[in-house]
């Protein structure tokens, strides 16, 4: 795909990523994920996000978040294993090893502790990651920290975001060009998250997605987007195909919680309720 490709995704180019289950599969099968984030008051986000992970498809899903946040992951979401740091905010980022999907930021918070860590560990972290919500501000705050991003990574910005990262556009065609630049200099994918969100390969490419509604315009939508696409990552889906599909799958699952739901009664928990619906057409 050249760099200057341009394309409307279509439920033909989810089908034809799509990978059926092998019926001997196990969980190892498809991957262990880590979701990493929350901070007081903020364990929403990160509960969220880890739920999606495990609607995606992820074989075993692991949560990272500081203490406070125990008690809540464990009931919220009984399926998910949980570690702790820290008592209000993440103090120490460890465990990733072995991980098939990592996913970072939702509810993560800026504590200066909390930079450090996430410093610490993109000096030590290799492997393609997921970058959401204040792991994207850290980010901007600290510019020398984009070139540690792991090769191949998705980050998920949405325009307030990618503007505190690399600086502000006119519009968002112009977004759409600053973002191709910056994926392909730091060799990432990049999410313009919006009406019609843009994935921006490595290579350039630029896939617009035409599901969802704003009945998504709701606390917590983006959250749910990074784990589902850190789900797809853990069964083995590139970074850029999950994060593609990904973006596609998020709005349509949004459309059929506003279907059944309204725009306005849907929230972002609705989504993760329906993605098995949209797992179901794709099939
Ligand atoms: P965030 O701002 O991080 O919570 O992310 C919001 C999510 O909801 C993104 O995936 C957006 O693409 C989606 N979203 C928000 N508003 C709309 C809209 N008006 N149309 C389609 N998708 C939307
Ligand atoms: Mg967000």
């Amino acid at each position: 795909i050249s760099s200057t490709h341009t394309s409307y995704e279509t439920i033909d180019d989810v089908r034809q990523w799509y990978e059926p289950r092998n019926p001997f599969a196990h969980k190892g099968t498809f991957g262990s994920a880590l979701m990493i984030g929350g901070s007081y008051g903020m364990i929403g986000a990160i509960a969220l996000a880890t739920h999606a992970v495990l609607r995606s498809g992820a074989g075993k899903v692991r949560a990272l978040i500081p203490q406070c946040g125990y008690e809540i992951m464990q009931t919220a979401i009984p399926e998910a294993m949980c570690a702790t740091s820290g008592e209000g905010c993440l103090t120490e980022i460890g465990g990733w090893e072995g991980m098939q999907a990592i996913g970072i930021g939702p509810g993560i918070g800026t504590d200066p502790t909390t930079v450090e860590a996430f410093t610490s560990f993109l000096e030590a972290c290799k492997q393609p990651l997921v970058i959401d919500a204040d792991a994207l501000n850290i980010l901007a705050k600290h510019a020398d920290l984009l070139g540690k991003i792991p090769a191949g990574s998705v980050l998920t910005p949405h325009p307030k975001e990618f503007e505190r990262m690399f600086g502000a556009v006119p519009d968002s065609m112009a977004q759409v060009e600053h973002a191709r630049a910056q994926a392909m200099r730091y060799n990432i994918s990049i999410v313009l998250k919006g009406h019609h969100t843009a994935v921006i390969t490595p290579e350039g490419a630029c896939w617009y997605n035409l599901t969802g509604n704003a009945g998504m315009a709701t606390g917590g939508s983006g959250d749910v987007l990074c784990g589902l696409i850190a789900g797809l990552m853990a069964q083995g889906y590139e970074p850029d195909v999950a994060a593609i599909m990904g973006v596609y799958v998020h709005g349509k699952a949004g459309d059929l919680a506003a279907a059944a739901l309204s725009q306005e009664a849907m929230i972002a928990g609705d989504i993760i309720n329906y993605l098995g619906n949209v797992f179901l057409e794709i099939a």
